[in-house]
């Protein structure tokens, strides 16, 4: 008998009962999840946070998938996935409110858009808007922690909180809001700017990345830039790049990333990882510390 049998009857019938994981990350690697539920809307998160504390149901939240590598044996417990149905921009003068599930691209045009500058940067960051600010997303010297004015969240106890500012602190790729409950809402605070200007640099950005990054699946850089120096310099001189364990590659274009080359499982890239770094400790006796969050079991 599943355990969700004991949750309300629309919750319930949305429920999916061992969803692959690969299916919700961008590496496109993962086992499945025991639970996996796409909330529509607030009251359901509320809703679902509560079942899994009354059942001390592990609860693991996700956006894009785009930062995370789930091991092969997948999740016990339930993923709960912030979607499209918190995919929303409302604009009052040069304050946004984001739904979580919003597309950074998508914030970053729309801003741009209405002639509201800031946000550029956040064009082609594979992510939403819930796990940018988990992650304190950035690119090219912008990250989105300088531009949240507020963030609502739903707390591990089921209560619905609005955090603002000051209660908030944000350093590189990080933030402390990691593990405090579900981030289902955020203001974002722009500055009234030039349509054109904003859209060259979106286009500028876009290009950038294009011309820097594989196309094939992979969770964007796998290590910590160092304070002078990026990871992915350091891996190349230690001679990782085109390294290759089963599916799992170094990405030739950089070294930075491990992309899937069509067939890699968790596992290769967790042994790419530990190769990659113990390459990096030998050469330069420096311990590289993953950017991506490693969640799930072993087979
Ligand atoms: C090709 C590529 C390029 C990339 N480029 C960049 C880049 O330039 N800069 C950069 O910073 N990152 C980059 N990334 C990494 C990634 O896109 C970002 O970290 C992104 O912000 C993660 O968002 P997500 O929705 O995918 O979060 P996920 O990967 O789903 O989750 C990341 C973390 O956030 C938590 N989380 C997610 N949503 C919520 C929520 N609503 N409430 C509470 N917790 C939540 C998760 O539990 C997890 O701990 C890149 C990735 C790829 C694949």
């Amino acid at each position: 008998m599943h355990i969700v049998n004991d949750l309300g009857g629309k919750l319930k019938e949305g429920v999916k009962i061992n969803e692959p994981l690969a299916y919700h990350t961008s590496w496109e690697v993962g086992g499945p999840a025991d639970y996996f539920f796409c909330p529509v809307n607030v009251d359901e998160v509320v809703e679902i946070v509560r079942f899994s504390r009354q059942h001390n149901l592990p609860l693991q939240v996700i956006g894009n998938g785009s930062n995370l590598l789930v091991r092969d044996g997948g999740i016990r417990g339930l993923v709960l996935k912030i979607g499209d149905a918190f995919s929303y921009v409302e604009i009052k003068n040069e304050l946004l409110t984001v739904g979580a599930g919003t597309q950074m691209t998508y914030l970053a045009r729309i801003a741009a858009e209405k002639a509201l500058c800031g946000c550029e940067f956040m064009v082609g960051i594979p992510g939403s808007l819930g796990g940018a600010i988990i992650m304190n997303a950035g690119s090219f010297g912008g990250y989105i922690g300088e531009k949240v004015s507020s963030v609502k969240l739903v707390s591990l106890e089921g209560e619905t909180l609005v955090l603002d500012k000051e209660q908030l602190s944000f350093a590189y790729r990080r933030s402390n809001l990691l593990g405090r409950g579900v981030i289902v809402e955020a203001s974002i605070k722009l500055e009234k700017g030039n349509q054109d200007e904003s859209l060259k640099k979106i286009e500028y950005f876009l290009a950038e990345r294009g011309r820097r990054h594989p196309i094939l699946p992979s969770a964007g850089s796998v290590f910590r830039n160092l304070p002078d120096q990026p990871a992915g310099r350091l891996i190349e001189n230690a001679g990782a790049k085109g390294m290759r364990i089963g599916g799992a590659e170094v990405s030739t274009k950089h070294a930075n990333f491990i992309v899937n080359r069509g067939d890699a499982t968790a596992s290769d890239i967790l042994n790419l990882m530990d190769t990659v770094r113990r390459m990096v400790k030998e050469k330069y006796d420096i311990d590289l510390q993953p950017e991506v969050k490693v969640i799930g079991e072993e087979i």
